[in-house]
């Protein structure tokens, strides 16, 4: 059979994972080479035929072609980029310093790929979230199987066709599918789950991997806040928020959840909301080509259910048939409503208001840790309080979501919103093993000393160069 229609159908989980196991035991993904041109391979199919992935994201999601590009096209473009700047480096053995009471050796460390990886990606990003982790696993090595979205199913179905004609089809597969089909991957022993998504089917994940033994990782979410205190750019810090918040209609997981709005900013904020919101999407944002919409009904009735908390100070608009909701401000929410119980992961950005900068840091301490915090402020004293006082994937200051584009910093969550990271050097760490390697020459037997039966001289000369 044609492996590349086996490949779409994809239904036999077992055989796809033997077969990618028998490849990887070849070593054929180990060399430098095969790895590199993997990455080329999968850069040249996004920017030949971007048109393909903008009109799946478009069908998907409704997103935009600049923001298709800068978040998704583009990104994994950088990604590759980047990796493929510093692989060799990241790659080269590192040399580690031997005791005394071992001379005379030598030691490194010494990067391995893990083997055969499982890759589950979510709907929001379908194209990046997909194929940052596997740039991630080719990098390092790895042969993978991907499991893109099946709410994304455009974004899903181009995946599955232009994956196996452009990578080694020996080395990487498409699953398409949902449930059912995640379950029977899950069943396999994989080297490495790497998962995107929620913390429900997150715990799925950890308990399918548990029974291999396999390492996860997890990327997660939750409710991210954007502190705001006073004397912030008011005008600045809600356009940025707005910005990071209504990109991708709020589906974004680093997306600000809320603003946490010290003393007068809660009131001072809104009528700067209003105006980013209009000056972004226009009147009537429906109408805006640069506005997305909310991926499928179910999620579009959850949201809806929200929209009645606190006092509406723009949007509330909302068009089932269309699965349109309208930018969201809600103020004067209170901390146990509907809308500050769960993450949000949609267009409605409600205002807490808090007296002081302690009362956000007790709010923020006393709930899950926040895949990200972003805080808008002019102290550089509230700066540090926020660093070392709080705990979460990551900390942003002044703006939201930017910092997944900063190729040197980690990405990923902590407690709640995940377990693990990766981007850049980090995803080298998380697909690949590093292994210690000792090598003491045989010639001289230095290690006499070491050895049995013990005698009152060896133990002086042992307790000084142990
Ligand atoms: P989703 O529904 O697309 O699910 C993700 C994957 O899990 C899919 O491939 C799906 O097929 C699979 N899946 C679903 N139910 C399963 C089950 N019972 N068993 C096995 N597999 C199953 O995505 P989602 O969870 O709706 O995504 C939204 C969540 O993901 C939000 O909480 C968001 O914050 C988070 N997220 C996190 C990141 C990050 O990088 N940290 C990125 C995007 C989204």
């Amino acid at each position: 059979m044609d492996p590349h229609t086996d490949l779409l159908q994809g239904v036999d989980a077992t055989e796809t994972v033997s077969r990618l196991r028998t490849a990887f035991d070849t070593g054929r993904t180990k060399p430098l080479i095969w790895r590199k041109t993997q990455l080329r391979a999968l850069r040249r199919l996004l920017t030949e035929h971007e048109q393909v992935f903008t009109a799946a994201l478009h069908a998907d999601l409704g997103k935009n072609t600049t923001e298709a590009y800068t978040t998704e096209i583009g990104f994994t473009v950088n990604e590759i980029d980047h990796t493929l700047r510093h692989l060799d480096r990241w790659l080269r053995p590192r040399r580690v310093s031997v005791p005394l009471s071992l001379a005379p050796a030598r030691a490194r460390t010494v990067r391995e790929p893990l083997g055969t990886v499982l890759i589950i990606s979510p709907w929001n990003y379908p194209l990046q979230l997909t194929l940052a982790p596997l740039v991630a696993a080719l990098a390092a090595g790895n042969c993978a199987v991907v499991k893109p979205s099946e709410l994304a199913p455009a974004t899903s179905a181009a995946l599955a066709h232009w994956l196996p004609q452009v990578l080694d089809p020996q080395a990487v597969a498409v699953v398409e599918g949902g449930v059912a089909e995640t379950t029977a991957l899950l069943e396999q022993r994989f080297d490495h789950v790497f998962y995107t998504g929620n913390g429900t089917v997150g715990r799925i994940v950890m308990a399918a991997a548990a029974r291999h033994l396999t390492p996860v990782t997890l990327e997660l979410g939750g409710k991210s806040p954007a502190v705001v205190e006073p004397g912030a750019d008011l005008a600045t810090a809600a356009r940025r928020i707005a910005w990071g918040k209504f990109m991708n209609s709020g589906q974004t997981c680093v997306a600000p959840d809320y603003i946490l709005a010290i003393g007068e900013t809660a009131a001072g904020i809104e009528p700067h909301l209003v105006a980013a919101i209009r000056e972004m999407y226009g009147d009537d944002p429906a109408t805006s080509a640069d506005y997305g919409r909310i991926v499928n009904e179910r999620h579009f009735d959850r949201l809806t259910t929200l929209l009645t908390d606190g006092r509406t100070v723009t949007g509330g608009e909302h068009d089932r048939p269309a699965r349109y909701i309208a930018p969201t401000v809600l103020a004067d929410v209170t901390p146990d409503s509907a809308v500050m119980r769960e993450e949000i992961f949609g267009p409605i950005l409600p205002i807490v208001p808090v007296p002081d900068l302690d009362a956000a840091i007790s709010f923020i301490t006393e709930r899950d840790k926040p895949l990200a915090l972003y805080a808008f402020t002019a102290s550089q004293r509230s700066k540090r309080r926020l660093t070392t006082e709080t705990s979460s994937g990551a900390l942003a200051f002044g703006v939201p979501n930017a910092h997944l584009t900063v190729p040197g910093l980690p990405f990923g969550g902590v407690g709640e919103s995940g377990l693990g990271r990766y981007h850049g050097s980090y995803s080298l760490d998380t697909f690949s093993h590093t292994k210690a390697v000792l090598d003491k020459p045989l010639l001289l037997d230095t290690l006499r000393l070491a050895y049995p039966p013990f005698t009152r001289r060896k133990e002086r000369v042992l307790r000084r160069v142990v």
